[in-house]
């Protein structure tokens, strides 16, 4: 199947090269030429933003010329992406990629495609073996192309950044990167593109020209089908639809028919609660906290005036970041019956298992109504210090 798929997609790649020289007053006959059916093809495609660092694979530029025209295990890349008209910077990465095409090293084994759309995408994600994505972390909010080319049996090599930092494992494919934030240190670039070279010349080359009698890479297979079993139906448009239908989608029309029953009562009853909060919030205030840790446990107790606003209208809690990869705490601190007599002030208390510093944990008032989706309905919130 990947070698059949390859082929589709060298065909089509001659074909829309040929239209592209002649449209750029070249020669078309050139693009019967180019590229070997059977050779290891990576894909790279994606806006030219200069967060994704598309030159990074032109760090080391002799380094790439020697991977791409080794003559017993050859490596051919396709190319394709856009700029925004007023992203100068994201051009020139265009540019600096058709300046390197032109080397004769590499003319048959490097294709720039112009006019990347969906249609070309799809064609790229049914035929690339390895796809390659390498922005600087934190920016790729996601990643999608290497998304698409699971279903079709293809390989990922990628930043730990997006989807990537989520799915990798070693078995499905490559990653670089020590999934930390480096800014635009060039030092980091520099690791970064040499992990890429690594990657390519003592794993990815090796595993796909590692053939059995049947001449099939097995290595390479095992990556393949892992890959495909492991993260298909995880990173997949069909899990995203449905989640957002389940969890959000669907809640949100029941919502908005709770709200609209009955002339629209309990619409009224959020919309003076919104009100109340807005114009009030600035009256409450809290008062000391106290804190004694015993028996494993810390015991924290807050006075807080809720001001103009009632017990009702508020939750106090404790909030603390997450320990190491969780999720944050919110631990919610409940209000003493007998003390809502003293000015208003009411006291709240909660206990938290004492595993953690009692100074991760700081107090916390935030707007409550049971039918209000909180912080985005009321986004206020005041903080104990
Ligand atoms: C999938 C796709 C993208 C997004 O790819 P990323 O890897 O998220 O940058 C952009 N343009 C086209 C035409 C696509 O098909």
């Amino acid at each position: 199947m990947r070698s059949t798929e390859r082929k589709t997609l060298i065909d089509r790649l001659r074909k829309r090269y040929a239209r592209q020289l002649v449209s750029e007053g070249g020669d078309p006959s050139i693009a019967n030429n180019i590229f070997d059916e059977n050779a290891l093809t990576l894909g790279f495609a994606r806006r030219f933003a200069t967060y994704k660092r598309p030159d990074l694979l032109l760090f080391d530029s002799e380094r790439l010329v020697r991977l791409l025209s080794d003559p017993q295990r050859p490596v051919q890349l396709i190319l394709a992406g856009i700029a925004h008209p007023q992203d100068f910077p994201g051009q020139a990465l265009i540019k600096k990629w058709k300046d390197f095409i032109r080397r004769p090293e590499v003319r048959s084994r490097v294709v720039f495609l112009n006019d990347y759309d969906m249609m070309l995408a799809q064609h790229m994600v049914h035929g690339i073996d390895l796809w390659l994505n390498t922005p600087r972390r934190p920016w790729e909010a996601c990643g999608t192309s290497g998304m698409k080319v699971l279903v079709n049996g293809g390989l990922n090599l990628s930043e730990l950044d997006g989807w990537w930092a989520e799915a990798y494992s070693p078995e499905v494919g490559w990653a670089i990167g020590d999934g930390k934030e480096h800014g635009d240190d060039p030092a980091c670039d520099r690791t970064e593109a040499e992990a890429v070279y690594a990657a390519l010349e003592n794993e990815a080359i090796p595993e796909f020209y590692e053939r059995n009698e049947k001449g099939l890479p097995l290595k390479w297979l095992g990556r393949v089908r892992e890959s495909m079993a492991r993260l298909t139906s995880e990173f997949s448009a069909t899990r995203a639809i449905r989640e957002y239908t389940e969890n959000h989608y669907l809640p949100a029309a029941a919502s908005y028919r709770e709200r609209m029953d009955g002339d629209s009562s309990l619409g009224v009853s959020l919309l003076q609660w919104q009100q109340e909060i807005v114009w009030h919030w600035s009256t409450v205030r809290f008062g000391p906290l106290e804190i004694k840790t015993h028996d494993g446990q810390h015991f924290f107790q807050v006075e807080v005036s809720p001001g103009a606003l009632s017990k009702d209208q508020l939750t106090v809690e404790l909030y603390a970041d997450p320990a190491q990869g969780g999720e944050p705490v919110h631990e919610v601190m409940t209000a003493a019956e007998s003390s809502a007599d003293s000015h208003g002030v009411i006291i709240y208390s909660a206990k938290v298992p004492a595993i953690r510093p009692a100074s991760d944990y700081t107090a916390r008032v935030i707007p409550r109504h049971p039918n209000a989706s909180v912080p985005l309905e009321a986004g206020q919130i005041l903080w104990q210090r």
